[in-house]
């Protein structure tokens, strides 16, 4: 029998603030062990934290994003267990009273968008991390860096709505971009910076009651998510279908090996004696902010692919793409807003992209050897018909590394264009006396005879000519003929 996996995420995403979520320590990745710390966050006795307004700040844009309800007053809570790598015993993270509620992330899937609905995002600070086991002589070491102790993370849970781990994966990606787009994360999942955990269950088809669940832990790339998923649901039917029952359990995914291993028994809620943070007061977050935050937003990456479907009639999936980062939609716009919309779409997806791709370079990178006007002077020229495509995309190789205008760089390079109708009513009138044949077919109604006559005329121009410009003045000499004969 089939059964049906009912998953919900749990998402952690490092903020990219200046200072930790409590204290002024630098949040930065990559500093020596145990260098950004201070009493705040090694929690030595009688340090007092102080909430961070910036990383409160990206909750409250992320939660307005989302279209999360904002609460006015919400409650740092203590939640209470041992790990060496956290120094106070207690997380400072919200509970009963998060700063925001609802709302739901718009995912694109295949051809259909499906929003997943949320519970909740909120705002607490990371762990340290340790390292394990080293060996040293005979003695295995664990190290501990407290560096990122205290770092400030918003934890996203949505509800259980995914019933395929394809579904868990195309979420991950859209919120990865959704925070990169707000400018709140770098959302690298290899650095930790978006993290995942999976809530995972299987049922029979129909029944409403969920199964026990099993929790896949510290999942560390969105592939990883797919696959663990995967490998978690098949494991679950293994052991129903076996005729056992599933335990509810914490486990780890090892994506190198495509392996499970249980590694705890799940604790349940109470066993962290949460209660309300006596170190801090209520959260507050004022009418004023959310609209200061809101009147900041920037137009949101599914909003701004619909407007360009709508505006430039690209395709969903063109859109879509250009959407993915939003340097890429600010670029694409600003050329868009110079030439043809649709030519510029293509020119961005293929030529641009192929450079970031072949250079390893970002766009800022690109687009400061080829600026949006720069990119759509040549378009235009691609418009009016007076480069051939092909040697278009050479110079437009030619304008990643050197200065000067188009009709510079093809003088540097002596290349000379006959595009006009000047030069190539010539070869037409030539190919068309050298090939009775195909002529006397086009002229009794065989218009298929047409594309031999235009590779003829290109072949004669070396290339140089534009295809389309050679189909018009091909046809137009062929009427005066069939007019004439
Ligand atoms: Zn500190």
């Amino acid at each position: 029998m089939a059964y049906e996996a009912v998953i919900g995420l749990e998402c952690h995403i490092q903020l990219n603030t200046r200072s930790k979520m409590f204290c002024g320590c630098p949040a930065e990745f990559g500093a020596a062990a145990n260098s950004n710390v201070c009493p705040v966050c090694l929690g030595l006795p009688g340090a007092l934290p102080v909430t961070n307004r910036a990383a409160v700040d990206a909750a409250v844009r992320l939660g307005l994003a989302l279209g999360s309800a904002i609460r006015g007053e919400s409650v740092f809570a203590r939640k209470h267990y041992f790990y060496p790598d956290m120094p106070k015993n207690y997380q400072i993270t919200q509970y009963d009273r998060p700063l925001c509620e609802g709302g739901a992330l718009p995912v694109r899937l295949g051809e259909t968008r499906r929003g997943f609905d949320l519970i909740r995002v909120h705002a607490e600070e990371d762990t340290g991390k340790s390292f394990h086991p080293e060996r040293h002589g005979d003695r295995q070491v664990s190290r501990v860096d407290f560096n990122r102790a205290g770092v400030p993370l918003l934890e996203l849970v949505t509800q259980p709505d995914f019933r395929e781990p394809a579904e868990c994966a195309a979420f991950l990606t859209t919120l990865r971009r959704l925070v990169r787009w707000l400018g709140i994360s770098d959302g690298d999942m290899e650095k930790g910076q978006l993290r995942c955990d999976a809530n995972v269950s299987i049922r029979p088809p129909g029944q409403p009651a969920f199964g026990t669940k099993t929790e896949l832990k510290n999942l560390n790339s969105i592939k990883g998510v797919e696959k663990g998923l995967a490998a978690e649901i098949a494991r679950q039917t293994r052991v129903v279908t076996g005729g056992g029952t599933i335990e509810q359990a914490t486990l780890l995914y090892d994506a190198d090996h495509d392996k499970l291993a249980i590694m705890r028994t799940k604790e349940h809620a109470h066993d962290y004696r949460y209660f309300p943070e006596p170190d801090l007061p209520l959260l507050r977050v004022d009418q004023a902010w959310v609209a200061a935050a809101r009147a900041d937003l920037p137009e949101l990456p599914w909003d701004r692919a619909a407007r360009f479907v709508a505006r430039y009639g690209l395709p969903d999936y063109d859109a879509g793409l250009l959407c993915d980062q939003r340097e890429l939609a600010d670029y694409y716009e600003a050329v868009a807003a110079r030439t043809d919309g649709k030519l510029a779409s293509n020119w961005v997806m293929t030529e641009v992209l192929r450079v970031l791709k072949e250079r390893g370079w970002s766009l800022a990178d690109c687009s400061a050897r080829v600026p949006a006007a720069r990119l759509a002077d040549l378009l235009e020229r691609v418009l009016a018909r007076a480069l051939p495509g092909p040697l278009a995309k050479q110079v437009f190789a030619w304008m990643v590394d050197e200065p000067g205008d188009v009709d510079a760089l093809l003088a540097r390079h002596a290349v000379s264009v006959r595009s006009s109708d000047a030069d190539l009513i010539p070869l037409v009138q030539a190919a068309l006396d050298e090939h009775p044949g195909p002529v006397a077919q086009y002229l009794a109604g065989k218009t298929a005879t047409l594309g031999f006559l235009v590779g003829q005329v290109m072949k004669k121009s070396g290339g140089q000519a534009v295809p389309q410009a050679v189909k018009e003045l091909l046809e137009a000499e062929l009427k005066k003929r069939a007019s004439a004969g």
